[in-house]
């Protein structure tokens, strides 16, 4: 990153982390191949793994967001996690019954959602507090529509930058601030829209826990617990609440003005730049056992049709021919121009690659182990 200062803090002496081998593929946050490729760097001021915000990279974003389709594989159903403190549900009601657990909130207020997207947290939000008056905020109008006929919706922005008519209670950045090329500037700026005793709720990728975080070509900050909380502290903020346990791979994090509420006790985390070399050698990996596993010759599909999927038929270079899902909302649909196959669907003897941690394929694998196909992945 010769020549990019840290875009969290202005610093000008940004590390470089080399990928080692050829540069990963990219894929962007809706899971849709990305050309290009990024570099990636780590700011010892400000502790924040980085890409380099450079005008390439805005190119690449600008034309990502110009094509914005989110959880396009599923018909725009959100994603579902599973086995969580709150049991399995939803992403974003699982999400909200876990900080409703630890926040008081009281009957009624008003709540803003910025990157509303087609509305999934203001629908969540509303059947746990229904008489909370909510606003959505999303960077184009396609959701207009969808977002104003939900329940308890009062008003939809568009743009960069409205004008919020705050003040208020909560303001909720689901997976947003890892785009933004100034997050503290950010943060400071939107927590004027807050009123008294008001809150920001935030989630973000955790990179201590996923490795993909960093082929996802929009997302240029790379938090961990360290990071996020050094964000937080620079916007003149504190952490009310930080926890990397309330969702699987994420950071959920609640932050109040510095005077009004105190902070919650801050969390060490491991090395960024050994964080990151781990993540690259694991990356290096998979894509190396699925490059072995294509030589086989025998019909080839991924497990999967996410961003690991995704990234994995990139790097593969045209020898994948489907990928499988268990999910039955992403069956029959298409991903790259490739077809999203049930399990009972894949070809016998097909050869399926599961680009996930061994636990999770070996899971996967027991569970359709009656089926004649057989699957790879790298084993712990
Ligand atoms: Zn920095």
């Amino acid at each position: 990153m010769s020549g990019t200062a840290c875009h969290v803090c202005g610093a000008p002496a940004v590390e470089p982390l080399h990928q080692g081998g050829a540069h990963f593929r990219l894929v962007s946050s809706d899971v849709q191949p990305v050309e290009g490729s990024t570099e990636f760097g780590f700011c010892p001021a400000c502790s924040t793994v980085q890409k380099a915000v450079t005008p390439a990279w805005r190119t690449m974003t600008e034309r990502i967001y110009a094509g914005y389709d989110i959880n396009h594989q599923g018909r725009g159903a959100e994603p579902m996690v599973f086995d969580t403190a709150k049991g399995s549900g939803p992403r974003s009601l699982i999400l909200l019954q876990n900080v409703l657990d630890r926040i008081d909130l009281p009957a009624s207020g008003r709540l803003l959602d910025i990157g509303c997207a087609n509305g999934t947290l203001l629908r969540s939000f509303h059947g746990l507090r229904p008489a909370w008056r909510l606003s959505g905020s999303e960077l184009s109008d396609t959701w207009h529509d969808a977002v104003m006929r939900l329940p308890g919706v009062e008003r939809f922005y568009s743009g960069l930058d409205p004008d919020y008519a705050g003040p208020y209670d909560i303001i909720a950045l689901s997976h947003v601030l890892e785009h933004i090329t100034d997050p503290a500037a950010f943060l400071r700026r939107i927590s004027e829209y807050l009123g008294e005793g008001g809150r920001v709720l935030l989630a973000v990728p955790d990179l201590e826990q996923n490795p993909m975080d960093l082929l996802i070509a929009d997302h240029c900050t790379h938090f961990d617990s360290r990071s996020l909380a050094s964000v937080v502290q620079r916007a003149g903020l504190v952490l009310e609440l930080l926890s990397a346990a309330l969702l699987p791979k994420e950071l959920i994090a609640v932050l109040s003005r510095a005077t009004e509420r105190e902070p919650a006790a801050a969390r060490r985390s491991n090395s960024p730049v050994d964080l990151v070399r781990r993540h690259f050698a694991q990356l290096g990996e998979v894509r190396d056992a699925a490059r072995h596993a294509t030589a086989t010759g025998q019909t080839f599909g991924v497990m999967g049709s996410s961003i690991a999927a995704c990234w994995l038929m990139l790097e593969l270079e045209g020898r994948v021919r489907f990928f499988v899902d268990e999910d039955p909302n992403r069956v029959d649909h298409h991903l790259a121009g490739l077809p999203i196959l049930a399990p009972l669907q894949v070809p016998s003897d097909a050869v399926v690659f599961i680009p996930m941690p061994a636990a999770v394929a070996d899971r996967i694998v027991r569970r359709w182990k009656h089926l004649p196909i057989d699957f790879r992945f790298v084993k712990a």
